[in-house]
């Protein structure tokens, strides 16, 4: 233990201070090094914080009483410093381990993540709000499908080369059942489309947002899992213009309102006519560029006016559903593709790879 002299101290000034109580922690920092046993540690104890002869009430009773009045409060600032030096150094040869403090800016584990909303759950819940701003209900459905639903009643009769283009999975064994009641995973999320008119009699106005199936190979814009968001508005005198009012109102929506729609010829089995939507591109606002292939314009949606063989099928559950009495529209959009070009993300794959430092980006 230091033996030294506690010396009087002639000059109070910060420089002084410090020398001075620097001195005093390096030697209870000596002393605290060399413990021993419980005999030692109380030692210790004694030497530097004994009521009568411990070495800083002898500092308390010399300097602080020394000290003039404006140095007090310097003084009495370092004298409490020393202190919890020297009390900490007494805990930690007693064996009392950190305070709980240190132990917990320490300590891994015990910081607690908070979820946050997958992109593409962020993705399909912002395109269901468009549309339910429009008055839209959300549908829903099986993921495990009937080929009936899947596709003959969305006009995809068996051996139509149209079930060609959606390379399907299939459920093992069922080769003893009719074919419209086999088991698929569905490839769309059309079937919600049938499910909520054999429900309801028209007027009907849902999305569908779910998750589908197709047997595709990996690459960077293809995923055996990935979601659509389906739409289908049902009533008297629903025309070709409502459709594109609606589709072209939801992407300004989406997008901003600077974005401008055009529609193309294609071809859906459940509807006729069909349209593939383009939308300006939201990259460079149709000057051309990269991202959109220097067109201007980029392949969003496929959408078309309800085929008669459609409503025909719901008709058989809901005789409203006459094509000589109403009309509709559906369309449909990859959840995928819009998050990738939403939040820059340029691999399909990395939504579903649960990779942490990519889904953190997003909370
Ligand atoms: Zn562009």
């Amino acid at each position: 233990m230091t033996n030294e002299e506690i010396p009087n101290l002639t000059a109070f000034d910060e420089a002084a201070l410090d020398e001075a109580f620097g001195a005093l922690e390096r030697q209870a920092r000596g002393d605290a090094a060399t413990l021993h046993g419980e005999a030692a540690v109380e030692v210790f104890r004694l030497h530097w914080l004994g009521r009568k002869q411990g070495r800083l009430n002898e500092v308390s009773g010399r300097w602080l009483k020394a000290a003039p009045a404006e140095a007090k409060k310097a003084l009495g600032l370092r004298f409490n410093a020393l202190k919890a030096v020297v009390e900490k150094l007494l805990d930690e040869a007693a064996g009392a381990g950190p305070s709980d403090s240190a132990l917990g800016a320490a300590l891994p584990g015990t910081r607690r993540l908070t979820g946050a909303e997958h992109p593409i759950t962020r993705t399909l819940n912002e395109i269901t709000q468009v549309f339910a701003a429009l008055g839209y209900s959300v549908g829903v459905g099986p993921e495990v499908e009937t080929d009936f639903y899947n596709f003959e009643c969305m006009n995809f009769p068996p051996g139509h080369p149209a079930r060609d283009t959606q390379d399907t999975l299939v459920v093992a064994g069922q080769e003893r059942r009719p074919q419209r009641d086999r088991l698929l995973l569905r490839t769309h999320t059309s079937p919600v489309q049938m499910r909520t008119m054999e429900m309801q009699p028209p007027p009907v106005r849902i999305v569908i947002p779910g998750k589908v199936h197709r047997n595709d190979a990996v690459d960077a814009t293809h995923s055996p899992i990935f979601h659509q968001v389906e739409g289908l508005c049902v009533d008297t005198n629903i025309t070709f213009s409502d459709l594109k009012g609606t589709l072209d109102h939801a992407m300004k929506a989406l997008f901003g309102s600077a974005v401008k729609t055009r529609f193309f010829p294609s071809f859906f089995p459940f509807t006729e006519p069909s349209a593939d939507v383009q939308i300006s591109c939201i990259f460079c606002g149709g000057k051309g560029c990269r991202k959109c292939k220097q067109s201007g314009w980029i392949e969003l949606l496929g959408c078309g006016m309800v085929d008669p063989v459609v409503f025909a099928f719901a008709a058989e559950k809901q005789p409203g559903y006459d094509p000589k009495k109403i009309s509709g529209f559906a369309f449909g959009m990859g959840v995928e593709r819009i998050a990738m070009m939403k939040y820059g993300v340029s691999e399909i794959g990395q939504f579903f790879a649960g990779d942490m430092r990519f889904l953190e980006q997003f909370v």
